[in-house]
């Protein structure tokens, strides 16, 4: 018997997964969004890690519209099949992108002979968990399945039931674990008491992927503080630009996607004054919180239609209240803007994730920049190399930064292409 499952492709749509009366999922994308895939212009690179993996597997690929994975009945290896499960499971937790915080995205699959019977993924806080979507949409089917699911399931009562009891009460005979819970008040004892139970659990299945996708919130949860990325662009002679590349701001473009995953961005006060505020382009994207630096009175925000809700730290009194109130703009003001109290305000906001973008005055970040460099706050970086050498301004230069010495490592350096420019993200090694 030969069974064929296509790997469908990563979209956001936070309803909850109903599957139709085939308990089988099939899903598909169009040569197109495959020719772009297989092309790097898409850019999460956990969906090039997942490809790479099923082409190991792959036996044939039919001009069908989609990758289709091969797999005959009689010489099953459960290991290769938990892989593709657990690459399911990541699929359907990204569809909650930049909606779950303070909480993981997580995704959840049960498998019964060989077939998806059920599915979930974490919509948002406060709603269930992946799991209890999945099992639910499995009915009975989940009795003697085995369940995959990206991260350790709870086992305490939060805003929801613990999850390892309602996979207990369904019967699932197998678990297959992406990775352990950091949280320390879950760490290992989901699986634990899953084990107690009497259920066979697997742990560790695509972990490097699993991590990927909740690399925000493992952070949050190890040092208590937000996960900081810093984004910025230049030309190919290396100079600092206050620009983006064609493209990169529409769908499927790399800088609508990364607005897409990050709680909040900070941004400069000239750049927003200028244009309205960036905002994602990706279908039913959850717009970041915007924090804007202004180091000049006068500076407000164009708020954009589309644009979340919009705080201003300043040193200065940058416009009346009566102004801002009816922007709809909150401000913070500080003796000195400093990334310290920013980072604090996002902390008890619940935001796991920050985008430092340096756009519009160099100025008005450097000095955040600086401090968290020295402070060893950034955690990534995103590069964009614009395809043009550039000289207008004989090279921008960070003042604040020409004191600093440091040297930092850039782990798992990888390369992206976006319409036309190239795009770096990496990870700084903190000594
Ligand atoms: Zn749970």
């Amino acid at each position: 018997m030969t069974q064929i499952q296509l790997l469908s492709f990563p979209h956001c749509n936070l309803t909850p997964p109903n599957l139709t009366s085939s308990p089988q999922v099939f899903t598909s994308f169009s040569s197109r969004q495959l020719a772009e895939l297989v092309g790097n212009q898409h850019f999460p690179s956990w969906s090039f890690n997942s490809l790479k993996r099923v082409s190991k597997f792959q036996t044939s690929l039919r001009k069908c519209g989609g990758l289709v994975r091969v797999r005959c009945g009689l010489v099953e290896d459960e290991s290769v099949d938990d892989g593709f499960y657990m690459r399911r499971c990541v699929e359907l937790a990204r569809r909650a992108i930049g909606c779950t915080s303070p909480n993981p995205m997580v995704g959840c699959v049960i498998v019964k002979d060989g077939k998806i019977v059920g599915e979930g993924f974490h919509p948002k806080a406060g709603q269930p968990h992946a799991e209890v979507f999945a099992l639910r949409n499995a009915g009975n089917l989940a009795e003697n399945a085995t369940a995959y699911v990206s991260l350790e399931p709870c086992n305490h009562y939060g805003r929801t039931p613990p999850c390892t009891e309602a996979l207990i009460k369904a019967k699932v005979k197998r678990v297959v674990v992406g990775m352990v819970d950091p949280n320390p008040i879950v760490a290992s004892k989901g699986v634990d008491r899953l084990r107690d139970a009497g259920i066979n659990v697997t742990v560790g299945v695509e972990e490097k992927l699993c991590k990927r996708l909740n690399e925000a919130y493992i952070h949050q949860m190890l040092t208590g503080k937000p996960f900081v990325t810093l984004r910025y662009s230049l030309s190919v002679n290396g100079h600092l630009l206050d620009q983006l590349g064609d493209g990169v701001t529409q769908t499927g473009g790399y800088y609508s996607k990364l607005l897409q995953e990050y709680d909040a961005i900070i941004l400069s006060a000239s750049l927003t004054e200028k244009f309205s505020s960036p905002t994602s382009q990706e279908p039913g994207a959850n717009q970041p919180l915007q924090i804007v630096i202004a180091s000049n009175p006068g500076q407000l925000p164009a708020p954009s239609k589309e644009a979340s809700k919009i705080i201003i730290f300043s040193d200065k009194e940058v416009a009346t209240e009566a102004d801002l109130a009816q922007k709809g703009i909150d401000a913070v003001n500080l003796d000195r803007i400093n990334l310290t109290s920013i980072l604090e305000y996002c902390k008890r906001q619940g935001f796991c994730s920050i985008l430092l973008d340096l756009r519009g005055s160099f100025g008005d970040l450097e000095e955040l920049l600086r401090e968290s460099i020295e402070q060893n706050v950034l955690q990534k970086i995103v590069l964009e190399v614009l395809p043009f050498w550039d000289e207008s301004n004989g090279g921008v230069s960070l003042v604040a930064l020409n004191s600093l010495v440091k040297r930092l490592e850039v782990k798992n350096l990888q390369s992206m292409i976006s319409t036309q420019s190239i795009v770096l993200e990496g990870y700084l090694q903190h000594r």
